[in-house]
């Protein structure tokens, strides 16, 4: 749109006489009560990152112009009118005008996401999370998930230290907020993203809130949604498990490879973030010695023809860099080969009586 603005939902929110919870202004996500339901607490939530709302007891959502159209009676026009005038200090530039960051190299952006993974913690809500999936405590620790801060004053700080020894310019997931650092992101957990050498090129975030959204997002601050000085995440392969093996399966998500290398004794994984993120296969495949590619697709996706079609593109690509190709099938009870090894492993424990079905 030409010269759209987006309006902050936080101003819409408060034009329309909607009641916050004080303790949360200070968060990303601001919790209100919802006008469109019988919400007694504070269920909606106002994401001022994205500037879209959500109300987990009615499901109602939209953005600022939405918002404050339904709850004022206004057609979606004469709401973005009403305020723009009303909403101070907003400017008149297309956030596609704002500058872009060059993609920092690889040793940088480790080193940063490296020192940010030190400076955070994994609460016990994301580590129950994790060792729920068949995780030790022990791979939780040297895989390094953290939690995301919540509140905008941690991140600041946080973003500070960092930019006190890092040039964060050009560094996915971070951007300037009025003038200072802080990174980007929902609540969750990150999942550092390791190349075969074990740097960290980018980070996943497992979002606390899956449900009408995507389970796992970038930590990412592409600058064409607003982010000033931001950039935006590639779609990075993750290796792990042991780089010297001749047999790669390669997985969809950083996690599930993760899981499943944990449970076949650090077997080689190489995890593209989606079954159409195809870009740096080739690439993670040729610095690998393979001899050979497993393909471990979820069974599920297998009977969406997409999915399938996306599946043979992986075989083209192992057969092109002259490698052998083999699909590997499993239980189709069990959707990822991640769920499957650990209802094996618990079977094979003696925890389980029978492999139960997930
Ligand atoms: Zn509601």
């Amino acid at each position: 749109m030409d010269g759209y603005i987006r309006i902050p939902i936080l101003e819409a929110a408060a034009l329309c006489g909607l009641q916050m919870k004080p303790s949360t202004l200070d968060d990303i996500e601001v919790q209100a009560r919802c006008p469109f339901c019988d919400d007694k607490s504070h269920h909606l939530y106002l994401n001022t990152e994205e500037d879209l709302c959500y109300c987990h007891r009615c499901g109602t959502g939209g953005n600022s112009v939405t918002l404050y159209a339904k709850i004022t009676g206004v057609d979606n026009k004469t709401a973005y009118r009403q305020l723009v005038e009303k909403v101070e200090g907003i400017a008149k530039i297309p956030p596609s005008k704002k500058p872009a960051s060059k993609l920092a190299p690889l040793a940088l952006r480790h080193d940063v996401y490296y020192d940010l993974l030190d400076l955070l913690t994994l609460s016990d809500f994301h580590q129950k999370q994790l060792l729920k999936r068949g995780l030790s405590l022990e791979r939780i620790k040297e895989n390094r998930y953290r939690s995301m801060p919540a509140s905008y004053s941690a991140r600041k700080r946080i973003a500070a230290k960092l930019s006190a020894s890092y040039p964060l310019k050009g560094v996915p997931g971070f951007y300037l907020r009025d003038g200072a650092w802080t990174f980007a992101g929902n609540g969750g957990y990150l999942i550092p993203i390791y190349n075969k050498d074990g740097y960290i090129q980018g980070m996943q975030i497992r979002s606390d809130r899956a449900e009408g959204g995507m389970k796992y997002r970038w930590f990412s601050s592409n600058p064409a949604k607003g982010f000033t000085l931001g950039t935006k995440a590639q779609t990075w392969v993750h290796v792990t498990g042991d780089s010297q093996s001749k047999v790669a399966c390669v997985t969809e998500g950083g996690l599930k490879g993760d899981v499943a290398s944990y449970f076949l004794g650090d077997a080689l994984f190489v995890c593209v973030p989606g079954v159409n993120s195809l870009r740096y296969l080739p690439e993670t495949l040729n610095g690998l010695p393979l001899k050979k590619v497993v393909g471990a697709y979820d069974m599920d996706k297998l009977e969406n023809p997409q999915v399938r079609d996306a599946f043979s593109q992986v075989e083209k690509i192992a057969r092109q860099n002259g490698l052998l190709f083999e699909p590997l099938e499993w239980d189709a009870r069990f959707k990822g080969i991640d769920d499957f090894l650990y209802a094996r492993h618990l079977y094979s424990t003696g925890q389980v009586e029978q492999i139960p079905s997930i």
